[in-house]
Formats: C-alpha cells, structure tokens, sequence
C-alpha cells in the first residue's frame, strides 16, 4: 500500500472542512427561512462544523487510513441524502447538495465509490421521510439562492484545479515514459527502434539537401570472450562504458544508438567522409583506453564500420548494410580499427 494512500485523509480534510462549513451556509439559509427547531440546527452544527473534525480523526488513529478515509466519504452522502427531507425537499439545495457529495465521490478517483455512496444517500433521505413525514416545500427564496452560489462556486473552482494539475501530472509522466520508450537503459544512448528513426530521417534530409550524411556501426571486439573470462558483470560495465564514450564523442547534431548486444550505431547528418573518419578514430581510442578497476589486466577494444550516404542508396536499409560491410572489414583487417566505404 502506498504512502500517498495512506495519508489520503490529509488531503481530504480541508476540503471536507470548507465543504461542509459551505454546505451548512447553504442549509443554515434554508433552517433559517423555514424556521426549523432546534433538533435540525442542533444537526446542522454537528455534521457540518464537527463531523469533518471526527472524521479526520477517525482516519488518522484508523490502522487503515484509506479504507476508514473510504468509510468517511460514504457518511458524506448519508447526511446529504438525510438534509434532503430536512430541508422539506426545497429543490434547489437539495439538489445541490446531492451532487456535489456525489461529484466529490466520482473526483475521489476511488473505483465505483459513487455507486456504492447511492445506498447511503438514498437510504438516510428514505428513513428520515418516512419518520418525519416533511411537507414538500420545493420553492427557495433569494436568500436561499444566494446562500447556494458559495458552494456551488468552490466545488466546481475545485473540481477544476484538481483536473488541471491532473492533466498536467499526467502528460509530465507521458513525457518521463516516451524518454524511457526511446532509450536503452543501460547505456543512456537512443534504443533501436527511436535510433532507426532518427537515421530514416538524416537519410530524408540527405536525400532533399545533398548536404553529406555519414553512419557508423561501432562492435565491441572479442566480447564473447570478455563475458566468459571476467563475467557478465564486467560485460555489461564495458557495455556501460562504451556508450557514454560514445556519447561524450558525437556533437549535438548526431545521434548516437545502441543497436542491440554489443553493437552500437551512430548517424552523423551534415558530416563529411573526413570528419566521420576523425570522429570513429577518437572513439577507437577512447574505447581502446577503457579500464576496469576490479579487473586491470582487461583490454577492450572495438571495430568501426563507416558508410557515406550516397544516391546509390535506395534507402536506410542500404545505407546501413554498407556501415555492416565496412564493420566487416575491420573485423577481417584485425579488429580495433576504422574502415569506411564511399560509394562513388
Ligand atoms: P567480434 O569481435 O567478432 O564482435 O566477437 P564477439 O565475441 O564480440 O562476438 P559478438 O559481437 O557476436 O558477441 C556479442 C556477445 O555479446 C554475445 C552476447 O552474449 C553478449 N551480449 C549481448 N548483450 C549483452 C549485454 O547486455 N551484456 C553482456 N554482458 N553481454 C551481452
Ligand atoms: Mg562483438
């Protein structure tokens, strides 16, 4: 159970508090004009300027804050529905009354809780009609109509600051899950999928600017044996480091991915042959300094494969195979080195 659950009833008690005091304005006005006996005032002060006192007590020395906080909303709408034959059914209080408890029931977020506040509602009107027997007196005066607007204007003031921050929280965390969606958590760098989108959009501005365009594929050399001599613990540490190289080597404009196990893709858009071999070189060094303290005898390296876009190539898919087939190459010509291919 979350913290936040548990301290529900914090929240809920100043707004019951202003609600209530509000709400005993609204039937004091109504007592006032119908001349009510003492027993109905006597109520009025008691659930409506002591009843959200109990009930924050109640929900602080519960063992259960939620569910006793649970409880106290259901009591809400039995002395709603018992101030509806209270008040003589005078309309317009009444049906103010009825649906701001139940509103506040469908806001609490508390799954089906306004249905299951109907039978208390319902009830409590039900047994006070039947034991008191009141005259219908469905008209309010102008007193009465005014004494209405306070809570009628807080409830709807608060409904709508509650749903903005609601909506506000809500695209915050679309945004913290989308960034989680595009990256590999390992390393930081983009994932496959937003990476492939990123280098399918360099390809398109290459393809409409003819400014050059350059992609490397990076792999870690011997990882295999790196994993089995020193551990997956290890494997992943180097994983780890390759990628932040990766990311302190690239500049603002390129996009660095990690494109699954120990490959990793840059796309550098607007970048010449000789700046991209300049790039992959650094990164080969970088990543041929690596050091891991446990384990000081390791040695990493990695291979670098380098394709220039070209109007040869029909799309990504081609650019990429040419970046594979230059990584080929380095792998071939004796690993820890930067090969590149430049259709002409
Ligand atoms: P080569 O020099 O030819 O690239 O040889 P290699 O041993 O690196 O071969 P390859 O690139 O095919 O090996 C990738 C290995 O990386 C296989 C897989 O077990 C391991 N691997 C993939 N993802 C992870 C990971 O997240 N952590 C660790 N520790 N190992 C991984
Ligand atoms: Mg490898």
């Amino acid at each position: 159970m979350t913290a936040q659950r548990q301290h529900i009833h914090k929240h809920i008690y100043p707004l019951r508090g202003f609600g209530m005091a509000l709400g005993g304005l609204l039937v004091s006005a109504v007592l006032y004009e119908q001349q009510a006996g003492w027993p109905e005032w006597a109520f009025m002060v008691l659930s409506c300027l002591v009843w959200p006192h109990l009930a924050y007590l109640h929900a602080r020395l519960a063992a259960d804050a939620h569910r006793a906080e649970t409880r106290n909303l259901l009591l809400d709408s039995a002395i709603a529905g018992a101030w509806v034959p209270l008040m003589h059914f005078c309309l317009l209080p009444c049906v103010v009354l009825v649906m701001v408890t139940t509103f506040d029931k469908l806001s609490s977020g508390i799954h089906r809780l306004w249905l299951r506040s109907l039978p208390g509602l319902v009830g409590s009107g039900l047994v006070l009609t039947l034991w008191l027997q009141p005259e219908p007196r469905w008209e309010s005066s102008l007193l009465v109509v005014v004494c209405c607007l306070p809570l009628l204007g807080m409830h709807t003031l608060a409904v709508s600051v509650s749903s903005y921050r609601l909506i506000r929280t809500v695209a915050r965390q679309n945004q913290m899950l989308e960034a989680l969606r595009r990256t590999d958590a390992h390393t930081g760098l983009f994932g496959r999928d937003h990476w492939l989108q990123l280098a399918r959009e360099a390809f398109d501005r290459f393809r409409a600017s003819a400014q050059p365009a350059c992609l490397m594929m990076i792999d870690i050399d011997h990882f295999k044996t790196i994993n089995d001599r020193f551990g997956h613990t290890v494997g992943d540490e180097v994983i780890r480091a390759v990628g932040l190289i990766l990311r302190q080597s690239i500049r603002p404009s390129d996009w660095a991915g990690r494109y699954g196990g120990d490959e990793f893709a840059v796309v550098c858009p607007g970048t010449r042959l000789d700046d991209a071999l300049a790039i992959a070189q650094r990164m080969r060094e970088r990543i041929q300094a690596i050091r891991i303290r446990e384990v000081p005898e390791l040695q990493v390296s990695g291979s670098i494969g380098l394709a220039l876009a070209s109007d040869r190539h029909p799309g990504l898919r081609e650019w990429i195979n040419d970046a594979d087939a230059a990584l080929y190459r380095s792998k071939h010509g004796g690993r820890n080195q930067v090969q590149a291919l430049a259709p002409g």
